[in-house]
């Protein structure tokens, strides 16, 4: 009898103790997916715009709006309020504040800050940074190099060959050689055994360690918005991703980033923003379709580095007009190399009956869009002083220097959508954070940037 209490109490024991051994089991699978630029109004934004196609007022769902944990999180950096993506990429991928700037380094430059997926490699995990801009750009930089600044891509792309990292995906590298004298980049990568896989056509999990490019110098993926069907989207890299990491069964780390959200809000065209959301939202299928394989070894958490434009959702009218953003045929960057083209061809003899045919077919300005006296006068201003008075008109924000008439057609077509932007930069507006998976229950609360290193690393 006393052996069969003792039994009892043992077996009770046993079960607590492995309950709680399991209770803090960490995730084998990790994702951290990273929306540049992406405030809680991006977010809302894309699903209202999707519900008002559809003819609602209301929230359409994304493939990671509906994940169980949700909460917001504050962005600023060291010594600014306002954070740039380096210090904001160094605060989520090593949980410490640090200067706007620096990359993987603390505040005063004095030390290298160590990111998660470097700790997670270091305990046998296999990792993956994947990227719609360039792989040296802050945000995927952050996890795997050291450097007092951003703008230092010879040396960050030197750190990805260090890194051991086993998958690089993106766009490809900002600069290949510092000066005349010095070794590729590429060189550089392959001598690291690194296999370069220009395009998908390419790319072939029988290699030790492997970098998928679009192009060898290449700044960005195209905008979702402009794609072609060949085109190489942030789905193709995710989904190459996942195939080349578990062609092994270490388990892995893979930083997803969806760079393109940022550029389109420093130039403040909505309807590229939103398309760059739903973007990303489409490449979470990917991401979804792994973890409902492995729901109880997987992690996945959504977030952004910071908000980008200060976009706001109404503009005093008690309504919106979101559905107006449809008549915007490509993303301003693209208009603008299509406007510079057709400018080219008709050289000398280019009319303003030219113009408003350009935007009339990209903007449906006059067609569908109603204009009044004063915007038609507006960009009709613009081109005098373009073609007739040869002024300069270009106009310069972060990622684009371009046409006044094509920037000038996009705040048009914002303003009629009830869409105010405050500036050309960043803002502290909160973040939104998205969780679901093992360990997922932790995302509670008002969060901090720094706060993410702890959760990912813990156990
Ligand atoms: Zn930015």
């Amino acid at each position: 009898m006393k052996y069969i209490k003792l039994f009892i109490i043992g077996a009770i024991a046993c079960s607590i103790f492995c309950q709680c051994i399991s209770n803090n089991k960490s995730p084998k699978y990790v994702f951290f997916i990273i929306g540049d630029g992406m405030g809680v109004n991006q977010v809302l934004g894309t699903q209202m715009y999707i519900a008002e196609k559809e003819g609602k007022i209301g929230r359409k769902e994304l493939s990671f709006t509906s994940f169980p944990q949700t909460t917001i999180a504050s962005t600023y950096s060291q010594y600014n309020a306002v954070t740039c993506s380096a210090a904001s990429g160094t605060a989520l991928a090593c949980g410490e504040k640090t200067k706007n700037g620096a990359i993987g380094m603390d505040s005063l430059l004095s030390k290298p800050l160590f990111s998660v997926a470097q700790k997670l490699r270091q305990q046998g995990k296999n990792v993956g940074i994947v990227t719609s801009v360039s792989i040296d750009h802050a945000t995927p930089a952050a996890f795997y190099a050291h450097q007092p600044h951003r703008s230092m891509y010879y040396d960050i792309a030197l750190d990805a060959a260090k890194s051991d990292f086993d998958f690089f995906g993106g766009a490809g590298f900002l600069q290949l050689q510092k000066d005349t004298n010095s070794v590729n980049v590429l060189t550089i990568l392959q001598d690291s055994n690194y296999f370069i896989a220009k395009g998908i056509e390419e790319y072939n999990r029988n290699h030790e360690k492997i970098v998928l490019l679009q192009d060898f110098e290449k700044e960005s993926l195209d905008f979702a918005i402009d794609r072609e069907n060949q085109d190489l989207s942030l789905s193709n890299l995710v989904s190459s991703a996942l195939d080349f990491l578990t062609k092994e069964d270490n388990g892995f780390f893979l930083m997803i980033e969806g760079g393109l959200i940022d550029w389109a809000c420093h130039s403040n065209d909505a309807a590229t923003v939103f398309a760059e959301v739903e973007d990303l939202s489409n490449t979470m299928n990917e991401v979804l379709r792994f973890y409902h394989q492995h729901p109880d070894e997987t992690l996945i958490i959504l977030t952004a580095d910071h908000e980008t434009g200060g976009l706001s959702l109404g503009t005093g009218d008690y309504q919106l007009n979101l559905s107006v953003l449809q008549n915007q045929k490509k993303s301003a960057y693209k208009l603008n190399e299509m406007f510079n083209q057709m400018a080219k061809e008709k050289g000398e003899n280019i009319c303003w009956e030219d113009v408003k045919t350009f935007l009339e077919d990209n903007f449906g300005f006059w067609k569908n869009v109603e204009l009044t006296k004063e915007e038609t006068n507006e960009l009709r201003n613009i081109f005098e002083k373009r073609f007739l008075l040869h002024q300069n008109t270009q106009q310069q924000t972060l990622y684009l220097n371009g046409e006044q008439l094509i920037s000038q057609s996009v705040k048009i077509l914002n303003k009629k959508a009830n869409i105010g932007w405050s500036s050309y930069g960043h803002s502290a507006g909160f973040v939104p954070v998205f969780a679901i998976g093992l360990g997922a229950e932790k995302i509670q609360g008002i969060m901090d940037n720094t706060d993410f290193y702890q959760l990912l690393t813990e156990n």
